[in-house]
């Protein structure tokens, strides 16, 4: 451990940021309008050096559990609601670090918002890079988190497009690959049309049930390597 914070220092590792800054405008999921809703980020000034406080700055702030880049625990799915250790003051910290495969689907997004990942892409990516060991995270990258405002969202009449893992590849990872979690560069880890699915929204249903987790609108991910980073 000692060495890996000497690395750290000497920048002979690299620490790459994931995260967008969380502003007022930052987009949230958008559900269909009978159903609730998440809260937008929402910052208050309590006081900036002035009358209000004379030496110091700080803010109230407010915000959904899902607004902004985030962590899917098991229980945000009804298939995890009665595991044990499903939220993230239970969950054990350890599980908080994890290594990353990255898998580049950016060029498949740039001409197809609704790409669904596929086993085949996940078997051609290990013909590279090598089996996926136990226990990784999977990181989508679409270069999605370049996008802001409507593009980002990308909701249509008939909901949002944004890409995502197809259900088969969903339950190969976690089935066959022992996945980590999903980590994705969209406002979700499924895709955008994914409520048209079977199951529906198959990387929250396979993925919590079996207590895996999920991470949403990542940044950054064009500058990791497909192997070799650590997620914390
Ligand atoms: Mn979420």
């Amino acid at each position: 451990l000692l060495a890996f914070a000497g690395a750290v220092a000497a920048g002979d590792i690299e620490v790459i940021d994931l995260t967008h800054t969380l502003t007022p405008e930052f987009p949230t999921i958008v559900m269909p309008p009978e159903l609730g809703q998440c809260a937008p980020f929402r910052m208050e000034e309590v006081s900036r050096y002035d009358e209000r406080g004379s030496a110091w700055y700080w803010n109230n702030i407010s915000m959904g559990e899902h607004t902004g880049t985030h962590f899917d625990a098991p229980v945000h799915w009804i298939s995890g609601k009665d595991l044990a250790n499903n939220s993230v003051d239970t969950i054990p910290a350890a599980n908080f670090i994890a290594p990353a495969a990255v898998i580049d689907i950016s060029k498949q997004s740039a001409v197809n918002a609704d790409y669904e990942l596929t086993v085949a892409d996940v078997t051609a990516w290990e013909a590279q890079h090598g089996r996926i060991p136990p226990r990784s995270w999977v990181l989508l990258r679409t270069d999605w988190s370049k996008k802001s405002g409507r593009d980002y969202v990308n909701m249509r009449e008939d909901g949002q497009h944004t890409p995502g893992p197809c259900p088969e590849v969903v339950r190969f990872l976690v089935e066959e690959r022992d996945l980590h979690g999903l980590g994705t560069e969209t406002i979700g880890t499924d895709a955008g049309q994914a409520f048209h699915f079977n199951p529906p929204y198959p990387a929250h249903y396979y993925m919590h049930g079996k207590g895996r987790y999920g991470l949403q609108c990542l940044a950054n991910l064009d500058l990791l390597p497909p192997t070799g980073s650590v997620i914390v």
